[in-house]
């Protein structure tokens, strides 16, 4: 998407967060995020190990106590729980994919699908079977028996079941061969252009760059750069810290 357009997408946000925190026990994780996510867009959460993404997400997912404003689509969410927010449309692929193993792969997507009702609930189905053929040949095998971007797949699959309109991804590359990891970013981007919004969790900046339409730059639970894809990857600072360049 070209940038004017991006600037055009972010002024009337799909999801945002003002002041959002998110707390452990005893532990502040998230500062006071202001986040905006445009329809259509792709947008990149980076930053060091630690540094609050995947807090974030689970935050804007009900799925750890926070406080502060989240807006998706004109809904507050921040006092809702989890399984209305996955119905309003928000689907999490988390962090080291948390498939269920001893299922096979049909049974892995069908329970993606358990909270919607009538008989288009497996309709996605096909989406994920053309973005991801592997997928199919493999249905009735066992999650454990896939190889890691396999799995991969099968959960990015899994919360394409919910057909969600937003889809935000905790960490999709790690522990995949480059190879992988490019499969599954072009995947990301194939599944931008079917109208699904993206915000995703990485700490493989330069990948994430690559695809996303703008960023935002995470240190210590607070936002402490956002810009275009473009800016961020060019932005001196970034580079020396995060790309060692
Ligand atoms: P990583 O890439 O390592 O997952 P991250 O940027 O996603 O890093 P978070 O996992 O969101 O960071 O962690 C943010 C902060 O919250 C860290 O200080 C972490 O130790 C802390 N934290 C994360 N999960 C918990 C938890 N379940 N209980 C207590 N503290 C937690």
């Amino acid at each position: 998407m070209p940038i004017s357009e991006t600037a055009i997408a972010a002024d009337r946000p799909l999801l945002s967060t003002r002041h959002l925190r998110a707390y452990y026990r005893g532990l502040v994780a998230l500062h006071g995020i202001d986040l905006d996510v445009g329809a259509g867009e792709i947008v990149a959460v980076v930053g060091a190990n630690g540094a609050g993404k995947s807090t974030l997400l689970r935050a804007i997912a009900g799925q750890v106590a926070r406080s502060g404003e989240i807006m998706f689509d004109g809904i507050a969410l921040a006092n809702l729980p989890a399984y209305r927010i996955c119905r309003l449309g928000i689907a999490l692929v988390p962090e080291g994919r948390r498939l269920f193993p001893r299922l096979s792969v049909e049974d892995n997507l069908r329970l993606g699908a358990y909270a919607r009702r009538g008989p288009e609930r497996f309709r996605p189905l096909e989406l994920v079977f053309e973005l991801f053929p592997r997928l199919q040949e493999r249905l009735t095998q066992r999650a454990e028996l896939l190889s890691g971007g396999e799995q991969q797949m099968l959960a990015i699959g899994r919360a394409l079941m919910t057909s969600p309109r937003l889809l935000m991804l905790d960490e999709p590359s790690q522990g995949l061969m480059p190879r992988l990891v490019d499969d599954i970013f072009a995947a990301i981007t194939q599944i931008r252009a079917r109208g699904v919004t993206v915000l995703i969790v990485e700490q493989r900046l330069a990948e994430a760059l690559a695809i996303a339409d703008r960023a935002y730059v995470v240190q210590t639970g607070r936002i402490v750069l956002q810009g275009s894809a473009r800016e961020i990857a060019e932005n001196a600072e970034v580079r020396r810290a995060y790309l060692g360049m």
